[in-house]
């Protein structure tokens, strides 16, 4: 059965590019009828927070991506554990001394002489009475995989066949002096127990695909399929990474973003399939295929949630939005006629908040000075309440006969008069919500 993961560490909130990730797993196991797991990959205790966990929980759910199972890597330290065991028993496991200092000096050596930075594996040639020397010296050392110098290769979903040769990589280091079990190994781990078919992820993990595909077939298991998809850029195609931190999830939510609107646009964007606002879960599941995406970096632009939230709002029932138009202001027997006339006039609902400040105290009016009569006479001639849809076609016809004007010249100066504004909403629909005309009338 397909079963994908999405498995953020919670060492701060997720943003823009972790949502790429999220959305394609959780489409990947909708679409398939399998299962979807949210994995927290907190196995470094100084960096993980209990509130960044239940801010991915918050966020998760906002956008409707909801998980099967959650679970944790500090639940299963013994299961990685016995997994290093194993490796230490195949040989395939090894301890190294080198101080963070003395590996960047060697780093720095093999690039001056135009070599790849891999670790040389000198602590392979340490005898036993050495490493008991370092130890006492240094404390543990860290644990380090044995790769095999062999070419790696896989079919990936999105970047087509990779093959990486295993001796252009370092042996990566598993477990830390300090015991800390590093992601490489958890990861692998828990894939292969939580039978993980699929897994996306970023590209930036391309060389950690490598190095898994050797330990997932060291420790015995099936390696799932993978797809790494491309990193966002900016919309000039600048390095987002720095600004990821400003386009967390919850900062696109207090701008008023729309669920659906940061769904379909990251269920589509940078594949040759366009961008389409999706009305529901089942339509975004419906249209997503892994297989369109491509390798080129991906341009994001904040801005384009902004459109699609407005289309979104446009399409939604009273009922859908009725907390948010309570909330304005809006008394309960205005809310219909109230949202019928304004959701085509915002862009999110907090703009709901000005357009009903605009129907319960009225604009300062906009009147040129050659409109002053006309305005004058033109309220005079208001109908009697109460006022309905027809009330302002009725209005203008008799202004239009009494006054001789039309078009523009007619309805410009009462719109400008009403709302203070050259443009807005339909008149027809504005007209019985103003509350100031309707108590004149
Ligand atoms: N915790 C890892 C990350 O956030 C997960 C990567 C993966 O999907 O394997 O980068």
């Amino acid at each position: 059965m397909t079963t994908t993961r999405f498995a953020p560490s919670p060492t701060g909130y997720i943003h823009v590019g972790n949502l790429r990730t999220a959305l394609m797993n959780y489409l990947i196991a909708r679409k398939a009828g399998g299962t979807f797991i949210l994995r927290i990959d907190d196995t470094d205790p100084e960096r993980s927070k209990e509130e960044y966990v239940d801010a991915i929980k918050q966020d998760m759910e906002w956008l409707g991506l909801h998980w099967d199972r959650i679970e944790r890597q500090s639940d299963r330290l013994d299961r990685y554990a016995e997994a290093a065991d194993k490796l230490r028993d195949m040989g395939r496991f090894y301890e190294a001394f080198e101080t963070p200092t003395e590996l960047d000096l060697k780093r720095k050596k093999q690039l001056n002489m135009g070599k790849p930075p891999v670790y040389d594996r000198a602590a392979l040639n340490l005898s036993d009475a050495e490493k008991e020397a370092l130890r006492a010296e240094r404390g543990n050392g860290v644990w380090r995989f044995k790769l095999d110098h062999e070419r790696i290769e896989w079919n990936d979903g999105i970047l087509g066949g990779i093959s990486i040769d295993a001796s252009s990589v370092s042996d990566p280091v598993l477990i830390r002096g300090d015991g800390q079990v590093l992601y490489t190994i958890a990861s692998v781990v828990d894939d292969t127990e939580m039978g993980v078919t699929d897994v996306v992820r970023g590209s930036d993990h391309v060389t950690n695909t490598a190095t898994q595909i050797q330990i997932i077939e060291a420790l015995g298991g099936t390696c799932p399929r993978f797809a790494h998809h491309s990193l966002l850029t900016g919309p000039q195609g600048e390095a987002l990474s720095k600004r990821l931190g400003t386009l967390a999830l919850r900062d696109l939510r207090e701008q008023g973003v729309q669920p659906m609107a940061l769904l379909s646009l990251m269920a589509r964007l940078g594949s040759s399939d366009p961008v389409e606002l999706r009305s529901d879960m089942a339509e975004l599941i419906d249209g997503f295929d892994i297989g369109r995406f491509g390798a080129a970096p991906t341009k994001f632009d904040v801005q384009d949630l902004f459109p699609l939230t407005a289309k979104h709002l446009q399409s939604l029932p009273l009922a859908d939005v009725a907390d948010a138009v309570a909330e304005a202001g809006v008394p309960a027997d205005l809310a219909e006629p109230f949202w019928a006339m304004a959701r085509e006039n915002i862009t999110t609902l907090a703009d709901l908040k000005g357009w009903w400040e605009l129907c319960r105290d009225g604009a300062e009016p906009l009147i040129a000075d050659e409109d002053r009569d006309f305005i004058a006479e033109a309220i005079a001639l208001l109908p009697e309440g109460p006022f309905d849809g027809e009330t302002w076609g009725k209005w203008t016809s008799a202004v239009k006969e009494a006054t001789g004007r039309k078009g523009k010249g007619l309805f410009m100066p009462l719109r400008k008069a009403l709302t203070g504004m050259e443009r807005g909403p339909e008149m027809a629909a504005l007209l019985p919500l103003l509350q100031v005309i309707r108590a004149k009338a």
